[in-house]
């Protein structure tokens, strides 16, 4: 860098940034949530959307990786991270496996299947395994009925080195909760050895005592907990709790500025379809960040958004490239304006992303992962 600014034109003014100050943050609360326990760092969809490699370093100190495409766990390798990596689909085909001898992944193993192509597999070195129980989510997994015969297999096959079992939660963070699944998991497992995986944030946080090894929680040995959503500073069952509630910090914020001022008049409209109208006069600004952008097309007139710090709200549709917002009371504010679509101000004001989502009919994970491949990254 010369430190020169460059002749060449200037991007648009969109950003996303990752805080890896939050990510450090918020690992140490699963920490403080399960003292005991070994945490997986879930970074599946390109660590939620936030960028393996700009991540790893904020969460190395985790004591294994977890995500489930093939590719993924290359990339991590590549970061010359040695510890344990596990792929929670296990393998999709059986060459797959070749992979995982090469680079010491240890998978999950869920269907029968996934059994014969590790019977038929040729490997020096055995394979760490993740059994999984289907404990009522009918997803990926064995039933309960299925799981011992599946263990017994795995056991006697010389590619098998270590077994682990594991489930996964469908209402962690609902009414519904978590003891079913955990009855269903200990009746399945009770005299299995092995080291245990149940929780996910949601459970973690909402269910410390009942999913983790504990006092008066003797027979559910939780050794590893698979923390995704909490680490990226959204709330998993939010709107019952916020991040905020949590302690969890926000690690990525979407940010642009405003490219253009229009005064309304009462009754003039905005944006396709017209659907905000104009009931006083007012200043709207028009802000360079659309569904292209993978902001949620479906975020309704209304949807909170930070401008130079302060919640205003978004007026009229979502287009491809621009959103426009409500600059009632924001006389300062004008072409260049800071806006920040969720996460962290340069105010140090915080718009939590599960309140845009909310806002658009959908959950934080999905905002999070769908920016899009033009928005450029910072960290
Ligand atoms: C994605 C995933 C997790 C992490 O879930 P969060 O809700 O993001 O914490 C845990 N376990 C499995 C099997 C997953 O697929």
């Amino acid at each position: 860098m010369t430190g020169l600014t460059p002749a060449c034109s200037m991007p648009r003014p969109i950003l996303a940034t990752v805080h890896t100050d939050a990510l450090r943050h918020n690992l140490q609360r699963a920490r403080e949530c399960a003292p005991d326990a070994l945490v997986w760092a879930v970074v599946k969809a390109n660590a939620y959307g936030h960028g393996i490699e700009r991540c790893f370093d904020a969460l190395r100190s985790a004591d294994g990786f977890a995500l489930l495409d093939l590719a993924e766990a290359e990339r991590i390798r590549a970061l010359d991270w040695r510890g344990p990596i596990l792929l929670l689909e296990g393998v999709f085909e059986p060459r797959d496996l070749e992979l995982c001898s090469r680079l010491h992944l240890w998978h999950t193993v869920h269907c029968t299947e996934q059994i014969d192509w590790l019977a038929a597999h040729k490997t020096l070195a055995p394979h760490r395994v993740f059994l999984k129980l289907n404990s009522g989510m009918n997803r990926l997994g064995f039933t309960p009925n299925a799981f011992r015969s599946a263990w017994a297999r795995l056991n006697a096959l010389p590619q098998v080195d270590e077994i682990s079992l594991m489930t996964h939660f469908s209402d962690a963070d609902g009414p519904r909760g978590i003891a079913h699944q955990v009855a269903a998991f200990e009746a399945a497992t009770a005299d299995l050895p092995g080291e245990r995986t149940l929780c996910n944030s949601a459970a973690l946080l909402r269910h410390p005592g009942e999913a983790l090894r504990g006092e008066g929680v003797s027979t559910l040995a939780a050794d590893w907990v698979r923390e995704g959503i909490a680490l990226y500073g959204s709330a998993p069952d939010f709107p019952a709790r916020s991040a905020a509630d949590w302690n969890l910090q926000p690690a990525m914020t979407l940010a642009s500025r405003i490219i253009g001022v229009q005064s309304l008049q009462p009754g003039d409209t905005v944006g396709y379809g017209s659907t905000f109208t104009a009931d006083k006069a007012m200043r709207i600004g028009v802000v360079a960040c659309g569904y292209a952008d993978g902001y949620p097309r479906h975020a309704p007139n209304g949807t909170p958004v930070l401008v130079n710090g302060v919640r205003t709200r978004l007026v009229g549709r979502v287009s491809m490239d621009m959103v426009t917002v409500d600059l009632s009371g924001q006389d300062g504010a004008g072409i260049g304006s800071e806006v920040v679509l969720w996460g962290r101000s340069s105010a140090a004001t915080v718009l939590p992303v599960d309140e845009v989502a909310a806002a658009a009919g959908t959950i934080g994970y999905e905002l999070m992962c769908a920016v899009a491949a033009r928005v450029p990254f910072s960290s």
